[in-house]
């Protein structure tokens, strides 16, 4: 962890006190609902949503080629950022700030995949504002540094 560039010492004891207390039971999808990362997915046929490894009547969304489908009617879900939960501000400041930041700064890997993911985006839409495409971007790659951390053992040490 404290050799990606661009994490540091501090910030990497900061990242493991947040996203390792027992709560989370090492499991992603319980850490990025905390932090308000997580991607709410919903069915526009009949609200059915699937968020952070929960979802409305407890089945879980299908996944398939296309991205998410909804277990009651085969439609494909659309994910949303989503709305009126609750998360950890302080943890999320610091995941989309202080760290993405601090990992731009540095330009190591991850400041390069923040540019390709902008640049992948712009394309896509090209409609969107600069802020969203950026904001976006950085929540992408930070959620790709989450999984890896979490791919690796509890008990790393820094
Ligand atoms: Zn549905």
């Amino acid at each position: 962890m404290v050799f990606i560039k661009g994490i540091g010492l501090a910030n990497a004891v900061r990242l493991i006190v947040y996203a390792f207390p027992p709560q989370f039971q090492y499991n992603i999808n319980k850490f990025r609902k905390y932090a308000g990362l997580a991607v709410m997915f919903q069915c526009p046929q009949c609200g059915y949503y699937y968020y952070g490894g929960e979802s409305s009547n407890g089945k879980p969304a299908v996944p398939s080629e296309e991205g998410w489908l909804c277990p009651n009617d085969g439609t494909k879900l659309i994910g949303t950022a989503a709305r009126n939960v609750k998360y950890n501000r302080t943890v999320k400041t610091f995941l989309l700030g202080i760290l993405a930041n601090n990992l731009m700064m540095a330009g190591g890997v991850y400041s390069r995949i923040i540019k390709s993911f902008k640049e992948e985006l712009a394309s896509k839409h090209p409609d969107w504002p600069k802020l969203k495409v950026q904001r976006t971007a950085v929540r992408k790659a930070i959620s790709l540094l989450l999984s890896q951390y979490f791919s690796l053992s509890p008990y790393t040490t820094v």
